[in-house]
């Protein structure tokens, strides 16, 4: 890896846009985005990702050679390796640290509870205790989520509200990121800016989300099994496209100040933000399949189930108010225009519309 780093410093690390970023969890899908946008704009930027085969292995090395392409590497490591991160910011003078690398997912939690607790926690730290340690300390913004708002029905949720009731193993671990990052920055002055994020979607997202699995299925004419919630309430979200999110932590990384602390001790107090990214207009799931429908020109094929009452709010979505004043943020993108964009690159991904996947589910 130090031949890595290396090479990622000759990728001509030092942009003309002023800041260096350390990005993790840059294979992955609001990785990939962000890394784009901020070396379009002339940042430097060193990508961190373990390359772990949750979801799609060869999603995130398609991912992996898009980054190169634009001369941004990714350095294959975990951000539990305390020894790989001194030796980065020994090396690299970082500015931000972005930190986006984490184990997503609500579902995945039955089948493997310790990844969470890996990459969302203790991996957190690790990574938290390394930018403590760096001189200078870079500003630490990270991707926590709605998830956090958990058995909460109070809707639009504001960053104020109460959140001490997850509703998944998810949601418990990106709390408990939550309480670190809080005291990183109360205890050692290191400058963090937390994004809740809602849910996002757009060209190069994960396999496992929903708008994901529709298209697949639709397109190979599998019935889609739907949620609808207590007293037939159809179920919705704050379905938010990529490109704003990334305009919402370009922002975010713009505004955050860089740290008080030096050499790990805390010289005055530093910035803790927290922010809700999403776009505060909640899509039901019916109305996203039948855009889904629409772009892809095939009948879905669905069945309603309808779930017992879980104390989840059938209606999520968040208000945007404090990033809006604070940020400039500014969602634009409806989800006829960011679904469209997302089925043309699906096509074009996978090539599903070959006549063998039409005819053979199996394909
Ligand atoms: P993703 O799974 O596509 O990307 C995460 C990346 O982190 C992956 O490439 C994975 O290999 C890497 N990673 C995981 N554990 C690691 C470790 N220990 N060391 C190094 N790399 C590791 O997920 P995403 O959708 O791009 O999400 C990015 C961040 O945003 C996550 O923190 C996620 O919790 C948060 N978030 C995403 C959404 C969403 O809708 N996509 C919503 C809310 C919050």
């Amino acid at each position: 890896w130090q031949l890595s780093v290396h090479q990622s410093c000759q990728l001509r690390l030092v942009g003309t846009g002023g800041m260096v970023v350390m990005v993790t969890g840059a294979a992955g899908f609001i990785g990939l985005h962000l890394c784009l946008a901020l070396k379009s704009k002339g940042h430097g930027v060193v990508g961190l990702d373990n390359f772990n085969s949750h979801f799609d292995f060869t999603l995130k090395r398609e991912r992996q050679k898009m980054l190169l392409k634009h001369g941004i590497f990714v350095i294959n490591g975990d951000i539990n390796d305390a020894l790989l991160l001194r030796k980065l910011f020994d090396m690299v003078p970082f500015t931000h640290v972005l930190h986006l690398a984490a184990q997503p997912s609500i579902r995945y939690a039955s089948e493997n509870p310790g990844a969470y607790v890996h990459s969302n926690v203790a991996g957190l730290v690790t990574l938290l205790e390394a930018c403590r340690k760096a001189n200078p300390q870079p500003a630490f913004l990270w991707t926590s989520s709605s998830a956090v708002y958990g058995l909460n029905t109070k809707v639009p949720y504001s960053e104020d509200d109460r959140c001490d009731r997850p509703a998944s193993l998810y949601a418990a671990s990106k709390k408990a990121g939550e309480g670190f990052v809080h005291i990183y920055n109360h205890s050692y002055g290191l400058s963090t800016t937390t994004l809740r994020l809602g849910t996002v979607y757009g060209p190069w997202g994960r396999p496992d989300m929903a708008y994901w699995i529709f298209t697949r299925d639709i397109l190979r004419r599998k019935e889609i099994t739907i949620y609808e919630g207590p007293n037939k309430a159809d179920l919705a979200r704050d379905w938010t496209y990529i490109d704003d999110i990334v305009d919402g932590c370009l922002a975010a990384m713009e505004t955050a100040e860089m740290s008080t602390g030096t050499g790990g001790r805390k010289t005055g107090p530093a910035q803790n933000r927290t922010y809700n990214l999403g776009c505060s207009k909640p899509v039901t799931l019916p109305r996203l399949l039948r855009i889904l429908e629409q772009h892809l020109q095939v009948a879905a094929k669905i069945r309603v189930v309808e779930i017992p009452p879980n104390g989840n709010s059938p209606f999520m979505y968040a208000s945007i108010n404090l990033a809006r004043t604070e940020l400039n943020y500014d969602p634009r993108i409806e989800p006829e225009e960011g679904l469209k964009k997302f089925v043309d690159w699906y096509r074009d991904y996978t090539m599903i519309e070959c006549n063998t996947c039409l005819t053979d589910s199996s394909c």
